[in-house]
């Protein structure tokens, strides 16, 4: 409970952005604390060991700020899902709507393989698209997956309904 005292304390609110009407969850005063956000990768590590990962997905590009500090804390290895057109070597590619139109995000596809246990981190679950996406490239590397973290999740956009299907079952824990 106190740490999500703290964590909600550091979390700002910017109305009409990035459009007129959206209030944006903006998490850099959180990053800028060293007090919470040690809290925060404590937290998220101790996720990993919890659900028995073996490796660590970061989604582009706020998810690998807390991603790649909370794998290597549990002594993992860590995996950048990105924005299709960034990875250099063979990719998997998944496409998901958005509101207007699609996007496109990547992962290498030898990143992963049947032996994981691929647990997906993110800064912020909204609509669930993107999670959505990245869990299938879990799925069509071969990996098992553990369960998705997010630090915050806007519940009103019902991405928890969203993903049930993809999770098979893991657990979405949000901090
Ligand atoms: P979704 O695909 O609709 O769930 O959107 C989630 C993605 O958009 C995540 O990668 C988030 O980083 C980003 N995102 C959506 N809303 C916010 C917000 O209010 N604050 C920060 N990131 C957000």
């Amino acid at each position: 409970a106190n740490l999500r005292e703290l964590l909600l304390s550091r979390i700002r609110d910017v109305p009409d952005y990035p459009k007129p009407g959206v209030v944006f969850k903006d998490i850099t005063p959180l990053l800028a604390d060293p007090v919470a956000f040690n809290a925060l990768v404590d937290a998220l590590a101790e996720m990993c060991a919890r659900h028995g990962a073996t490796k660590v997905v970061g989604l582009e590009a706020r998810g690998f700020i807390l991603a790649a500090p909370a794998a290597a804390r549990a002594g993992l290895g860590f995996v950048p899902v990105r924005k299709a057109g960034k990875l250099p070597g063979p990719t998997l590619t998944q496409s998901y709507e958005l509101e207007y139109g699609t996007a496109q995000i990547e992962v290498h596809a030898d990143a992963m393989t049947d032996g994981d246990r691929v647990l997906v981190i993110d800064d912020v679950l909204a609509t669930g698209g993107t999670a959505e996406a990245s869990l299938e490239l879990v799925r069509r590397c071969g990996a098992t997956v553990a369960g998705v973290a997010v630090m915050l999740e806007l519940g009103f956009l019902g991405g928890r309904q969203r993903l049930a299907p993809s999770l098979g079952g893991a657990p979405l824990e949000a901090l």
